[in-house]
């Protein structure tokens, strides 16, 4: 089954709209599709008005063959910085992780302004807005999962996705048209969506590794998997 051959009506939410289409990769920075996010947002912009509060968007360039979906901006991560994993501990496991597998080059230090840069690589998030608790809404998830179709269907090397958890694997099924029985989320599977892999990664958050249901030897071994099959 092809990615083009899942696609579904481009009005629908849930589907990769065409890439001919204009569909929007990321949002305004007042968008105010999730009305409980836009409270958050704002509280956060009067408590903390030096941070970058708003819809984060994604980093790497846009031929990259890889592509990372997390869950949502950390609140005092990448909500803070205004890039994806930057600023908290998650980011220091990715990054860390894509420095050593050659998906990016440079230092980080966990700044927007490190001059890290993205090797064939891009980071994106299935929630583009910081939701209270790192919960997202299922309502929540739904609205946004149109920028996260758009930003694929931007992506025109695209061969690897790699799903942060099981909410981004769970959105990422929707937008490629894979049935949720015959792809289950589990720790280092790997699903066939036409010329693309999706690869299931537990989530690099400071909970998961402090609790070790995610160790840097399990992280690295999804990252070699992708390393492997993208040569
Ligand atoms: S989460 Fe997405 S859809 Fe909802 S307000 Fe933020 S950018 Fe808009």
């Amino acid at each position: 089954m092809t990615i083009s051959t899942t696609r579904r009506s481009a009005a629908k939410v849930d589907s990769v709209p065409p890439r001919a289409a204009a569909a929007p990769t990321e949002a305004d920075r007042d968008c105010p599709l999730c009305p409980r996010l836009v409270d958050f947002r704002e509280a956060q912009r009067a408590r903390e008005p030096s941070w970058y509060n708003a819809p984060v968007p994604s980093f790497g360039d846009a031929n990259a063959r890889l592509l990372i979906v997390g869950l949502a901006p950390g609140l005092q991560g990448a909500n803070r910085t205004g890039r994806p994993f930057t600023g908290d501990y998650a980011g220091d496991l990715l990054y860390g992780t894509l420095l050593h597998y050659g998906f990016a080059k440079g230092r980080f230090e966990a700044r927007p302004d490190d001059g890290l840069t993205l090797v064939d690589c891009r980071i994106s998030n299935a929630v583009r807005c910081v939701p209270p608790q790192n919960k997202p809404l299922p309502a929540e998830i739904n609205q946004c999962r149109a920028f996260l179709g758009a930003t694929i269907a931007a992506m025109p090397r695209l061969r690897g996705i790699v799903a942060l958890g099981r909410i981004s694997h769970d959105t990422l099924l929707k937008l490629l048209g894979l049935r949720a029985a015959a792809a289950p989320f589990a720790h280092g599977a790997v699903h066939q969506a036409g010329g693309i892999k999706l690869y299931d990664s537990y989530h690099c958050s400071r909970y998961n590794t402090n609790t070790r249901v995610l160790t840097t030897e399990m992280f690295h071994a999804v990252f070699a998997r992708v390393k492997a099959d993208l040569g």
